[in-house]
């Protein structure tokens, strides 16, 4: 799985002379562009089987390096350094730190899927973007993205209640995330659906907000739902070997 794109060389390993003769030859300029020999001595063996470990990265391994989810990419038209393939190729390499010098773009990717419909090994990979994006978290390279912390409040307001109110879950993002409530387009949002909203679904909107309603006889559900959620958070730890002892 041999990267030969100049792109994804990082320009501080590329050398090149503006005027260079060799025995004779004149090979000033492109003809003399040399890479930087270099020793990668800090693999993580280990990565790949950790993204694999977590949802959305379950078929990395099957990944041919074609390069059909980079082309299809919704944010690599926008920005080329997004570059899904070659974090792939990254993780199944091991090479972590390489793959930490992106970790502040590879949350970005906005679940289009077109990858996913691109990709003829069915790898998925969305699920191991959004896979990749947990890991870099869990790991502590990086904060909870606002996609995170919109889930946090999603999943705690479903198992608390088991029903979910919108204008709630919204509030309660944009308190976690610093954001302000009154927005422009949330403004405007709201004034247009309330301008076609049926009073009697209005009406229904406004109670929920008040008083909150719970699903009745909830209590054993959620005690499951609680117990999957400390489940799968424990195996996630273990998968990624979070609470060994540091030496
Ligand atoms: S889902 Fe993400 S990685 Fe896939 S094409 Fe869309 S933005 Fe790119
Ligand atoms: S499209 Fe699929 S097989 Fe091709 S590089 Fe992307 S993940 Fe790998």
């Amino acid at each position: 799985m041999a990267i030969h794109e100049q792109s994804l060389i990082r320009p501080e390993n590329v050398r090149k002379h503006e005027r260079l003769v060799l025995d004779g030859i004149d090979v000033s300029g492109h003809w003399s562009t040399f890479i930087e020999p270099r020793v990668v001595t800090d693999y993580n063996e280990r990565l790949q089987e950790e993204i694999a470990a977590l949802p959305g990265g379950e078929y990395i391994h099957r990944c041919w390096q074609c390069g059909s989810c980079t082309n299809s990419c919704t944010v690599n038209a926008l920005n080329p350094d997004f570059n899904p393939r070659f974090w792939i190729y990254l993780i199944r390499m091991g090479m972590e730190s390489e793959l930490l010098r992106d970790k502040e773009i590879i949350w970005q990717c906005v679940s289009c899927n077109k990858c996913t419909y691109a990709c003829p090994r069915d790898v998925f990979p969305e699920g191991v973007m959004k896979a990749t994006a947990h890991w870099l978290e869990l790991k502590g390279h990086t904060p909870p993205s606002p996609s995170t912390l919109f889930d946090r409040e999603f999943t705690e307001q479903v198992i608390e209640t088991g029903r979910i109110e919108e204008g709630r879950i919204l509030r309660r993002f944009f308190a976690r995330t610093g954001q302000a409530l009154r927005q422009d387009w949330l403004v405007e949002m709201a004034r247009r659906v309330a301008r076609r909203l049926p009073l009697k679904l209005a009406f229904a909107m406004g109670k929920a907000t008040l008083l909150r309603p719970r699903t009745r006889r909830w209590a054993k559900a959620r005690a499951a739902l609680t117990d999957y959620v400390h489940e799968r958070e424990a195996a996630h730890r273990k998968a990624l070997d979070l609470d060994a002892p540091r030496q």
